[in-house]
């Protein structure tokens, strides 16, 4: 018998690849909507129960293939109802995944790597480095965890509206991967979202968003975080690949020709570094020509940073200056704060304190890793 590492997992596969897989076969490229719909619509993780699948196909596909998911290893609930997974995606890696129910929308908050190789020095992820990227299965693994978890099923109520890429990793440095994942979100076989509820983060990879412009257009996000690129480069050191200019023109190009969308410029609230009111007036020149929504984010501390969270004041006043030019501005509220499932606040805790327990009370007051 085949070990598991050698069988291909079909939750890697979007329709596209899995047409192409089934054509190889000599068999029909309908059998891609099918398996769609069996795995990600009925949750179905075995080949027994796919009735309109001929009995010799199922033993072909037993054979060759399999269905294999992220483990759940954890799972915690908020007072306010936020939901959070740990998922063991291997032996020493795991990721976390996050639902967030609001009046309006359930939103999903999902990973695309263990660890970062970006850097940003108030993301405590940054503080683990990088461990790997993570393949199609287990970044379309969370949604199919929640949406089972939740009770989602495709005709009836579906708790999960949206999907965010703004877990751990930046999705744009794990392109095909996470675009195959995204495929499988929006395609009615599957779990059947609009592109604009499917939101990819990222922290500017100009390449990477034109790239994106032309396979899977969904709405994007952008980190932006300070308005000038002496500020920038401290806060997101990728800007010195991608200045602001050049990131700004990227945003531009995305939305060409799709007249009513907006890109979602996110902004980290820290205390005395970028949440002066020259920060909002340069913050507002900067997104002048640019279809724009603002998202302040409150920061979220972490072990061993360095910064505070701007006083709700300070927010205000950064604001009410963003909102006066004319830019829908949000301020994120923090959600699932007691479970650590806040922005900047996944795995990251939870390693730092499975670190820190192993390793003993010397270990923890070593610092930074
Ligand atoms: N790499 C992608 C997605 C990751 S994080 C990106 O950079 O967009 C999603 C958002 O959370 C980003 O805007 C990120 O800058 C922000 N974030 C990270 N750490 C944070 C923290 N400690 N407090 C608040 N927001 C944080």
């Amino acid at each position: 018998m085949q070990t598991s590492a050698a069988k291909i997992n079909l939750l890697d596969l979007d329709r596209q690849s899995l047409e192409v897989f089934f054509t190889q076969w000599g068999e029909k490229a309908f059998r891609a909507s099918q398996v769609l719909q069996w795995v990600h619509q009925r949750g179905v993780d075995n080949f027994e129960a796919m009735s309109n699948i001929s009995k010799a196909l199922r033993t072909r596909l037993e054979e060759a293939t399999e269905i294999r998911l992220p483990e759940v290893v954890m799972e915690q609930a908020s007072r306010d109802g936020t939901r959070k997974w740990l998922i063991r995606v291997d032996g020493g890696n795991s990721v976390e995944t996050v639902f967030i129910p609001e009046d309006d929308r359930g939103t999903l908050c999902i990973s695309s790597q263990v660890g970062c190789t970006l850097n940003c020095s108030f993301c405590s992820t940054a503080q683990q480095g990088f461990n790997r990227n993570l393949s199609t299965a287990e970044i379309i693994g969370q949604l199919f965890v929640a949406y089972r978890a939740l009770g989602d099923t495709p005709k009836g109520e579906r708790r999960i509206s949206n999907v965010v890429m703004m877990g751990m990793g930046e999705p744009l440095l794990n392109f095909d991967n996470v675009v195959k994942a995204m495929n499988i979100m929006i395609d009615d076989f599957a779990y059947g979202l609009s592109k604009r509820r499917v939101t990819l983060s990222t922290a500017g990879v100009v390449p990477a968003i034109d790239r994106l412009r032309e396979v899977c257009h969904v709405s994007l996000a952008v980190s932006l975080h300070a308005p000038d690129d002496a500020l920038r480069e401290q806060l997101v050191p990728l800007n010195k690949k991608y200045p602001i200019a050049e990131l700004m023109a990227a945003c531009r190009r995305y939305l060409d020709g799709v007249p009513h969308r907006k890109i979602t410029f996110e902004y980290v609230m820290l205390a005395g570094i970028n949440d002066t009111p020259k920060h909002a007036r340069e913050l507002v020149k900067v997104l002048a020509d640019i279809p724009a929504k603002v998202n302040l984010i409150p920061f979220n501390p972490f072990p061993n940073t360095s910064y505070t969270c701007s006083s709700p004041e300070v927010i205000k006043v950064f604001r009410d200056i963003v909102t006066r030019a004319g830019l829908v501005t949000v301020t994120r509220k923090t959600r699932g704060d007691d479970i650590d499932a806040a922005c900047g606040q996944l795995v990251g805790r939870v390693m730092d304190r499975t670190r820190r327990s192993q390793r003993g009370a010397a270990a923890g007051a070593r610092g930074l890793e």
